[in-house]
């Protein structure tokens, strides 16, 4: 693109901006790099506030990288500070404090959003969503003070805080609108041992029934009312319906966005403008073998940074690489690789009812994907087969007395 930018604009101080803007300077630019975050905190993790913010040992953790980091990269951080227009002609963005940056390049890196619960009486005090720093530290204290939980959403992020919550005694319901728990993101066979696993621990799931109205008293939430005209008691409503990417600064500007939301990248993180790359939850992006796609997840975000770097210092692209994802629910460590899309067939290897289990789901002996529990080598194992597109042979999957070696490199 643009091998000597002398200025590089990210908007978003996230995973997806922090990790760029430290690759940037590993990769030997010189030029200068601003940084726009809306929120008041440096680059953090996100993965643990649905995971451990009901832990405090897990706080020191929390940031990307360390303050002074920043500082010694000559990376400008300015925080609470958002970006409101993009103008790719003249290449300026201009913020809601009123400054006028110009750019050589900008890299947009505004993530996403929780999707809100449509509902009547979502606005009442304690429904809460799960994206930000703030968010878990309301979450934190709600647990603390043992509320009756209701979870909207048995995706990933609802699953991960139910399994918090229960674990510190919570009474806790799950309402899934769909007839099985990770309806969109998981097979059939994981989405049932987990409901199992759940339910084996106290929690209430509910699949087929959406929420009707959250109901409430003096402001704040008491009850569900569900389509089956039940109710579910909760004093503290966490919805986990899904996330919305912030795509709206690049729409505006005139950037080619997909119909469901999200700005169009290549493989190497180029928008349909020149001089502006997209990365993270904000994007629509190739991927291995299926159609472009949002992809949100670490991994994902990590990939983009490093195609980002590649294209401003005009390098080739790294290679694509295998979608992949994990979860943390109760004592269960689940990694999920590639993309499931029917037809395909799953073999288990493992034992679900002891914890650690495999499944390899394949369409003919090509494999699409792979979801594990506990069970980490068979995890890269999985991983490997999906980047080689080898072939593979689903009854010596399933029989734990072949090696993984002999899979992985059949
Ligand atoms: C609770 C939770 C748990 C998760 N768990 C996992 C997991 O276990 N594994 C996994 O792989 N992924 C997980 N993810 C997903 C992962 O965190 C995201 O994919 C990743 O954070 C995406 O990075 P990003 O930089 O694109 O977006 P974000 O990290 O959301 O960062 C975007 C930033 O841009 C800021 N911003 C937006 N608009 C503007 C603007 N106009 N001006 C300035 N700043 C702006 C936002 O405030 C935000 O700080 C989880 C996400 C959540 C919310």
């Amino acid at each position: 693109m643009n091998h000597t930018a002398q200025r590089v604009v990210v908007v978003g101080a996230g995973t997806a901006g922090g990790t760029f803007a430290g690759l940037l300077r590993q990769a030997g630019y010189d030029g200068d790099v601003v940084m726009l975050g809306a929120e008041p905190d440096p680059p953090y993790h996100r993965p643990p506030l649905s995971k451990k913010f009901a832990d405090p040992a897990a706080d020191a953790s929390r940031w990307l990288r360390e303050a002074a980091f920043y500082d010694e990269q000559r990376i400008t951080l300015a925080l609470t500070e958002s970006a409101v227009d993009l103008d790719p002609v003249a290449r300026v963005v201009r913020t809601d404090r009123g400054r006028e940056l110009r750019y050589d390049v900008v890299v947009l890196a505004t993530g996403a959003r929780p999707r809100p619960l449509i509902a009547p009486g979502a606005h009442l005090d304690a429904v809460l969503t799960v994206r930000t720093l703030s968010d878990a530290n309301r979450l934190r204290d709600e647990v603390a003070a043992g509320r009756t939980m209701a979870v909207v959403g048995g995706g990933f992020v609802g699953l991960e805080v139910a399994a918090v919550a229960r674990s510190r005694g919570l009474p806790v319901t799950v309402v899934e609108r769909e007839e099985r728990l990770l309806a969109r993101v998981a097979s059939p066979p994981l989405a049932r041992v987990l409901a199992e696993h759940h339910g084996r621990r106290g929690t209430v799931v509910r699949t087929g029934v959406e929420v009707v109205a959250v109901e409430g008293a003096r402001g704040r939430a008491q009850r569900l009312l569900l389509s089956d005209n039940t109710h579910v008691a909760a004093d503290v409503v966490v919805v986990g319906v899904g996330a919305q990417p912030c795509d709206e600064l690049g729409r505006r500007a005139g950037l080619v966005c997909a119909a469901g939301g999200g700005v169009v990248v290549d493989d190497a993180a180029r928008t349909s403008m020149d001089g502006v790359l997209a990365i993270g939850d904000v994007t629509v992006r190739p991927r291995l073998g299926g159609d472009p796609m949002r992809m949100e997840s670490i991994p994902s975000a990590t990939e983009q940074a490093k195609q980002a770097v590649a294209t401003i210092c005009g390098a080739p692209p790294p290679a694509p690489e295998v979608p992949w994802f994990w979860s943390d629910q109760f004592d269960l460590k689940l990694k999920i690789a590639g993309i499931l899309a029917p037809p395909y067939d799953t073999a288990l290897r493992g034992d679900p009812r002891a914890g650690s289990f495999a499944l390899l789901h394949h369409r003919d002996g090509t494999p699409v994907a792979i979801e594990t529990a506990n069970a980490n080598a068979d995890f890269m194992a999985g991983r490997r087969l999906l980047a080689s597109g080898h072939l593979v042979d689903a009854e010596r999957w399933a029989d734990p007395a072949v090696p993984l070696r002999e899979l992985a490199f059949a």
